[in-house]
């Protein structure tokens, strides 16, 4: 994976309307982005997937829309306030400023791709290769499993102990140098706070200080009696919410990946205390079986335990995907045990348990939560799809191979020629398609660039009016990945883009 096609990623996103730097004109604001007309389309049908996935197919599942403000005692319960910090270093000669944990965290993933290099190589050296038996027995191999072994170890008691010497300790022990200055000059290490604040009440002089949510699963736990008190839903059973959260990143970079601003898609499963170890494989294998129902190759996804879990979680762990810069954080799956209930119950001093019947007693419910951001998602989406395409004549096409379901234009209608009836022809066809998919219509340009144009946004049928379709009623239907071209009648064409862009496809 490289730099390079990230770089091509970014700015296909720019030139063909997905994602644009925010307040470009005034040379953008760092880490926020704005989704352009065809992004929007994508994020929508994103999100369209995942609630439909969670609360439409779920009978255990309700949806809210929770407020992006909420009372600051919420933040305090959560342990928001005390401790929403990542530790954070700067350079001296560069000035840059990075977050210690991921610095060192980087270095071992180095180490581990040198370990996977070794496999690879051993692997196609060897016939019958046995990984396992190489992972023990290759010395080199086994010295580099050592190495991050010792170094996992002392990071994570670092962090757990909250020992930000120690932390610094680690990375000038390990030589980490800045990627910029390349210097090993480092400051102390200190403890930042993500939250955003603000004010609430229209006088300076009485106004409090209030946060925007740094995630929306508090909104849920706030709202968890009044689902309960207005549904039918028994445990177990979960709550959905999609929204916006906002966490002031000390590295703001790598595109949406990272954002200040940002959208989750967020669930949390209330369940009855000791069956969640059984929910979290649960929704583990459920989430994951989610991602890779939408085509791209299951290689670029894979678990990734944590090494130090949250103050809220007893269990946690990311599904990753290799994005252009490496195996990184798509979604988290997080055991939150009766934390959060139990800090708001003893904060509000409002009852928040559960009363089972089976049981005949009360409980604060256990949680499962799974949490994953929608720009991630999109950047996934788009790498898997991001493809360059040699064609005759030593041209290229640029090709995103979106699954047809989540692609932001599901048809282009195309006359031939801008002459002879064919516009009038596909415009009355447009008009009968544009109420039931999104469509385009097209007359610009020869009909090659005007396919280029589709392929590039991702739209999986391009559909072409000629002057044959003005006596047989009949229209040549080309497909984005394979570009094979078939005529069929007009009067079929609904059923046939119904076909492969239908949601069935995703959740049944
Ligand atoms: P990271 O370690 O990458 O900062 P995190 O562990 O803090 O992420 P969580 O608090 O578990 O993230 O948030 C759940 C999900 O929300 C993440 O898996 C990710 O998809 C998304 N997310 C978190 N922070 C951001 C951000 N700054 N920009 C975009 N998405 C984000």
């Amino acid at each position: 994976m490289s730099e390079d096609l990230f770089k091509k990623i970014i700015s296909h996103s720019k030139e063909y309307g997905f994602v644009f730097p925010s307040s470009e004109i005034y040379d953008g604001l760092a880490s926020v982005y704005d989704y352009g007309q065809n992004g929007v389309l994508l994020v929508n049908n994103i999100k369209e997937y995942w609630w439909k996935s969670m609360v439409q197919m779920h009978e255990n599942i309700v949806g809210i829309d929770s407020a992006i403000f909420m009372h600051p005692k919420v933040w305090k319960a959560s342990g928001h306030v005390d401790a929403f910090n990542d530790p954070l270093i700067d350079n001296k000669d560069s000035k840059k400023r990075y977050r210690a944990d991921v610095l060192i965290e980087e270095h071992i993933a180095k180490i581990q791709d040198k370990i996977d290099k070794e496999v690879d190589k051993a692997a196609k050296r060897f016939e019958n290769f046995d990984k396992t038996m190489f992972l023990t027995t290759n010395p080199r191999v086994v010295e580099y499993a050592e190495k991050i072994k010792t170094i996992e170890a002392r990071f994570k008691n670092a962090l757990e102990n909250n020992d930000l010497d120690d932390l610094r300790q680690i990375i000038i022990d390990l030589e980490i140098v800045c990627p910029v200055s390349g210097s090993k000059n480092w400051t102390e290490v200190r403890q930042f706070n993500l939250m955003f604040s603000t004010q609430i009440g229209s006088l300076a002089e009485d106004s409090d200080k209030i946060y925007l949510r740094p995630e929306t699963a508090q909104g849920i736990f706030v709202n968890f009696l009044n689902v309960l008190n207005t549904s039918r839903q028994r445990i177990p059973f979960g709550i959905a919410q999609i929204g916006k959260a906002f966490r002031n990143e000390i590295v703001a970079r790598q595109f949406i990946f990272r954002m200040r601003e940002f959208e989750q898609m967020e669930m949390q499963f209330f369940i009855k205390p000791g069956t969640q170890k059984e929910f979290y494989e649960y929704w583990k294998s459920q989430r994951m079986a989610w991602h890779q129902r939408l085509g791209i190759s299951k290689e670029k996804y894979k678990f990734h335990d944590h090494i130090k879990t949250a103050h809220y979680a007893d269990a946690a762990v990311d599904i990753e995907f290799e994005f252009p810069f490496g195996f990184k954080e798509l979604e988290g799956i997080h055991s939150r045990t009766d934390f959060d209930l139990t800090q708001h119950q003893n904060l509000s001093g409002k009852k928040l348990q559960y009363f089972d019947p089976e049981l005949n007693e009360s409980y604060v419910p256990y949680v499962v939560e799974t949490s994953v951001g929608v720009s991630r998602l999109f950047l996934s989406v788009l790498t898997g799809a991001y493809q360059v395409e040699a064609m005759p004549n030593n041209e290229e096409r640029v090709v995103l191979k979106i699954h047809p379901t989540l692609a932001p234009y599901k048809v282009a209608i195309l006359p031939l020629v801008k002459k002879d009836g064919l516009p009038e022809k596909a415009k009355e066809i447009f008009d009968s398609l544009k109420l039931d998919f999104y469509a385009q219509y097209d007359e610009k340009d020869s009909i090659g660039k005007r396919y280029r144009r589709q392929d590039a946004i991702g739209t999986p049928f391009c559909v072409t009016i000629d002057h044959q379709t003005l006596e047989d009623h009949q229209v040549t239907i080309r497909h984005r990945d394979t570009m094979e071209q078939t005529r069929i009648p007009i009067a079929d064409l609904p059923a046939t883009i119904a076909k492969h862009t239908s949601w069935n496809n995703l959740l049944v």
